[in-house]
């Protein structure tokens, strides 16, 4: 399996090379034939490719099995024209990655403001409210005059389907339970077809039960009654914040994985940004990349039928629980006195005395 890895901005090197050294351990252990492959990108590029994402490191992520992307600081990038392009946004769009699966649960050892929760933002990706990938060309926000701006809302009807789709084959493995998240009360014609193409999804799924919930009274439920959901369903914008405050929840941003995937690619990629506040210190938390590392080895999996890189996703993150169950571990994020490199070895220790040995 070939992956590529982009090590990001600020605090990006840093758990990249952690999640890189676990990924070799695990590797080494289960024989998993990974080649991983880091290509420089984001500010380390500004300079000599005069571009944060250049060609020949989108046409690595392409050609590879899979991606795992540190964060980048997308917020200090000069404008396009001079060489500012977003990666996430760019690869998102260039490899078609409509899904963005973010799971949030509680684990043993993390201070968690939910008692018990296990649930799965699905979230797409690709248009929804995020106007600067809406238009053939340029942005879909405009400004007319200086004291009025406007932005383009889309939503399509394939869109909505094929992340429906994802959501309840999602369901169907969990709790067979989907609750689909908009605000149709206002935004009665893009946010009714969302739900009419939902629905339609619904009837290819007859044993999962789909519920349906406005956003501004799931941001409240959420935090009622967090272990009421499995799978929810959402739009772009919707979708970011829900799952931030999942996050929330149970451990924090550092605790928080992501896919980004489509039905020929995948990116392993954290909910958190680059943390600049942190940069540089060893002490970001990068269970967050790691575990979204093992959501990517789960999709290889069943991409290219090969159940031992499940296997592989199952050590991994049961060897970041594992890591999270002793406080000792703990990153300052999670109220510790922990760093990264103290977590990586806790990690790298319990793949190393729990691997079943050689399996190739
Ligand atoms: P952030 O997620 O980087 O940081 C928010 C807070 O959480 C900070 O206090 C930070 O120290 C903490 N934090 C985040 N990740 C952590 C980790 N792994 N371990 C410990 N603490 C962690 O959000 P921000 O400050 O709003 O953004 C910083 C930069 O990241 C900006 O340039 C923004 O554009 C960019 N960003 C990138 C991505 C991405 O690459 N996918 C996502 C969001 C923001």
């Amino acid at each position: 399996m070939h992956i590529v890895i982009l090590p990001g901005d600020d605090i990006g090197p840093e758990i990249s090379a952690a999640t890189k050294r676990v990924l070799e351990v695990l590797d080494e252990k289960l024989n998993l034939g990974l080649r991983l492959e880091e290509h420089a990108m984001g500010l380390a590029t500004l300079d000599s490719h005069a571009s944060t994402l250049p060609r020949e490191v989108l046409d690595a992520a392409r050609a590879a099995d899979g991606v795992i992307m540190a964060p980048v600081s997308t917020y200090d990038y000069p404008p396009v024209e001079q060489g500012g392009i977003n990666p996430s946004a760019h690869i998102r769009i260039a490899l078609d990655l409509y899904a963005n699966i973010r799971p949030s649960r509680t684990r043993a050892g993390v201070h968690n403001v939910a008692a018990d929760m296990n649930l799965v933002v699905v979230r797409e990706n690709t248009e929804g409210f995020y106007a600067d990938r809406n238009m053939l060309g340029g942005s879909g926000e405009f400004q007319p005059s200086e004291d009025m701006a406007l932005a383009v809302r889309k939503i399509s009807a394939a869109a909505c389907q094929r992340i429906a789709r994802v959501a309840f084959e999602l369901a169907n493995r969990r709790d067979k339970h989907v609750t689909m998240v908009h605000k149709a009360n206002v935004l009665k014609v893009t946010d009714g077809l969302f739900i009419r193409e939902v629905v339609k999804v619904a009837d290819e799924f007859p044993d999962v039960r789909l519920d349906e919930m406005l956003v501004d009274a799931m941001a409240a439920r959420l935090i009622r009654e967090p272990g009421a959901f499995d799978v929810i369903v959402t739009s772009n914008m919707y979708g970011d914040i829900l799952s931030d405050e999942a996050a929330a929840l149970c451990g924090g941003l550092g605790l928080a994985s992501a896919l980004n995937a489509g039905d020929r690619h995948a990116i392993a990629q954290a909910v958190h940004g680059s943390a600049p506040d942190i940069a540089g210190r060893g002490i970001a938390n990068p269970a967050a990349l790691m575990l979204s590392a093992a959501m990517l080895l789960d999709w290889l999996a069943t991409r290219h039928d090969r159940p031992l890189l499940a296997v592989g996703a199952d050590l991994l993150e049961g060897s970041v629980n594992a890591a999270l169950a002793d406080s000792k571990n703990h990153t300052p994020d999670l109220g510790g006195q922990g760093t990264t490199q103290r977590f990586a070895n806790a990690v790298s220790d319990h793949i190393q005395s729990n691997a079943r040995g050689n399996q190739a």
